[in-house]
């Protein structure tokens, strides 16, 4: 088990490998920024959106344009705000165009979701909209319309968690029933929030440690030297 300070320096580790991250060469090329995430590094409560959009982009923070406003809204109607709660997206790179990640992209950069959810360790994972939902329920079938509003417990990498898809308030923005429903989704939170955390899955068994041979510790400076030089920019965000 690790301490909030020890996964926190772990998820600046993080941060540096994705904010240099070239796994999809369009988004790399594209992207003015990666849009790694911000809010309260140990985080009760995560939500999950899908991809970064123009505003995004330009400020390295998820969820600033009208969508963000939205959700800063209904946060406050809960008593929360953005210090409370740990925002991220599916994709940590803006596609172009705001056109839907590709299932190349995702698969590309779950990794990095994953590791976020390993490390500030949330009880809820609110997922925004069809893309977060599909993915950490490993259901591409199954849509939000069906699911909003239902929280389950599921095992997602190491961690258990309560798993509470609600519609994207980017789709609320202009339509007022869904807005009436997000709303109501929104209102549960706290309930969720209270209840016991679900039961943690047994950890692996540690491996034996393996001893580089010399040529892969001469790699290895290598990677570190490259994490060296990622931006710092964002790490006041967490
Ligand atoms: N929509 C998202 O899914 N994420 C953002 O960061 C902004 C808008």
């Amino acid at each position: 088990m690790l301490s909030a300070d020890a996964r926190r320096e772990e998820l600046k580790a993080v941060y540096r490998q994705a904010s240099v991250c070239t796994r999809c060469p369009q988004l790399a090329a594209s992207r003015h920024t990666v849009v790694f995430g911000s809010g309260h590094a140990d985080a009760d409560l995560m939500f999950v959106g899908e991809a970064p959009g123009a505003n995004e982009d330009k400020q390295g923070v998820p969820f600033v344009g009208q969508a963000g406003k939205l959700l800063d809204q209904l946060l406050g109607e809960i008593g929360l705000t953005r210090e409370d709660v740990f925002v991220v997206n599916v994709l940590k790179c803006r596609p172009p165009g705001n056109r839907d990640p590709l299932p190349q992209e995702i698969d590309n950069c779950q990794d990095y979701l994953f590791r976020q959810l390993e490390l500030i360790e949330p009880k809820v994972v609110c997922t925004l909209g069809n893309f977060a939902t599909k993915l950490l329920r490993g259901d591409p079938a199954t849509g939000i319309t069906k699911l909003h509003g239902r929280e389950e417990e599921r095992v997602i990498g190491p961690r258990a968690v309560r798993l509470y898809p609600i519609y994207h308030p980017a789709a609320a923005l202009y339509t007022r029933s869904l807005l009436d429903t997000l709303r109501a989704d929104f209102a549960r939170l706290p309930e969720l929030l209270a209840l016991d955390p679900p039961p943690q899955p047994e950890p692996p068994a540690e491996p034996e440690p393996v001893v580089p041979e010399p040529a892969q510790v001469e790699q290895i400076e290598a990677i570190r030297v490259v994490e060296h030089e990622a931006p710092e920019t964002q790490l006041g965000l967490f």
